[in-house]
């Protein structure tokens, strides 16, 4: 539920280019997307030549930027609603890495990475937090820190890096790696280093990209740190600035995930209206039987409480004069609510979606159970939903366990 103020002219505009995009360019082919990667390239592509890869950087380094997380929004809830992992990947690349290092300003990192992101070709980033000890213990912001098992050790003008991440996204295939590395555990916060590392350096080493049940059209991978070593600029900022970065990047992955599972919902509510319209059960359209009819209205009030909530809280981002900084305990509280609350309702309209198509709901020719398979995805990451939960209780009370 949005106010119809809500997006300027522009905003609308782009959300109108990009539906349009979908709809020709993925719609059609989104069951041979998920096993043609080169497919899935030609769509990067276009997105490239669409200016959307360069609009969250700087223009003097050729972006169109900066973006705002209500554009943002509007681009990759469009794009989900035609494949999720398309989705994800364009908001990684389209700024996220490098979010963090545009806003403290650390000139380095900004000279050495964005300049490929605004070229003329795909470029990816990775965001390397999960490590291969347990993504929840990386997310968990009780542990303050202590959970991060990826060491780094500053020896002279170099920062020598060591550990494993499983899953992230582009792993094996990105320029840069945004790395969440700890210096020391016994510091807690302080001891939280967010360390850019480009993708050819010696000792980066991947495995296989993972096969999984969902959000096929995106890489994933383990990452290796074997003694890297990278200049120590490439640290985003110092101990004490670098949690708060990682904070407010735990809260936009949090929004950018509600964003993902809105785009789906609206998918899944868009192809199970249609079917109950056009299939017929004692003479007439399923959806005139009253129990279905409560089922859609149930999807409806989901639906459209999250999209209120993914462009309040984008709304809020861009006013930290009012809302405060993107890091604080209730700003990271927020966002875990609106993710909290969008992959619940995502994962259950797809499901009772699929109850409500019979058994053609199973079948890959009505395109929901990969919606299905996608849903799920979105309570998983990011520590998963019991995480979420820590975050949520500590933007309300001093829930501490150090
Ligand atoms: C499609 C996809 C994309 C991804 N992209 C990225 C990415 O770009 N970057 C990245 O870094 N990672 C990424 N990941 C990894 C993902 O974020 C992690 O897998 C996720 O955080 C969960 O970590 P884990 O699998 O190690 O689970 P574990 O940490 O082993 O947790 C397993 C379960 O136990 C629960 N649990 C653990 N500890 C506690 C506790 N203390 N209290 C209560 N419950 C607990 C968790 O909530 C979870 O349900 C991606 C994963 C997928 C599937």
């Amino acid at each position: 539920m949005l106010r119809k103020d809500t997006f300027t002219e522009e905003q609308n505009a782009i959300r109108d280019m990009m539906r349009k995009f979908v709809d020709n360019e993925i719609m059609p082919i989104r069951r041979e997307l998920e096993t043609d990667p080169q497919l899935v390239e030609s769509v990067f592509q276009k997105l490239v030549d669409l200016g959307i890869q360069k609009a969250g950087y700087p223009p003097e380094y050729g972006g169109t930027g900066p973006g705002s997380p209500t554009t943002l929004g509007i681009v990759c809830e469009e794009l989900a609603r035609g494949d999720a992992g398309i989705s994800v990947s364009c908001g990684i690349n389209a700024g996220f890495v490098l979010q963090a290092a545009m806003v403290a300003g650390n000139k380095a990192v900004l000279d050495k990475f964005i300049p490929p992101f605004c070229g003329d070709k795909i470029n990816y980033a990775c965001l390397a937090m999960t490590d291969s000890t347990g993504g929840a213990d990386t997310e968990n912001p009780l542990l303050k820190g202590r959970g991060i098992k990826t060491r780094a050790v500053l020896d002279g003008d170099e920062w020598v890096i060591n550990g494993s991440k499983s899953w992230p996204t582009h792993a094996g295939i990105s320029s840069v790696y945004f790395t969440v590395c700890n210096t020391d555990y016994e510091q807690g916060e302080d001891g939280i280093a967010l360390i850019f590392v480009p993708g050819d350096t010696p000792g980066l080493s991947f495995g296989k990209p993972e096969d999984k049940m969902g959000f096929k059209t995106s890489v994933n991978a383990s990452i290796f740190y074997d003694n890297v070593r990278v200049p120590k600029e490439y640290r985003l900022v110092g101990p004490g600035p670098d949690a708060h970065f990682y904070y407010a990047t735990m809260a936009g992955t949090q929004w950018h995930s509600s964003v993902i599972a809105l785009g789906i919902m609206r998918a899944v509510f868009e192809i199970i209206l249609e079917y109950t319209e056009g299939r017929e059960s004692g003479g007439k359209p399923v959806r005139q039987w009253s129990m279905v009819a409560g089922i859609l209205a149930d999807m409806a009030i989901r639906m459209e409480m999250t999209r209120g909530a993914v462009y309040n809280y984008a709304y809020m981002m861009e006013h930290p004069e009012v809302y405060g900084p993107p890091f604080t305990k209730e700003m990271v509280a927020k966002a875990s609510i609106v993710r909290s609350y969008a992959s619940d309702s995502c994962v259950w309209i797809t499901n009772k979606a699929v109850e409500l198509m019979g058994s053609n709901g199973l079948s890959p020719e009505y395109h929901l159970e990969k919606y299905l398979r996608d849903s799920k995805i979105t309570q998983i990451w990011l520590g998963g939903q019991q995480i979420s939960k820590y975050r949520i209780a500590n933007g309300y009370y001093d829930y501490s366990i150090y």
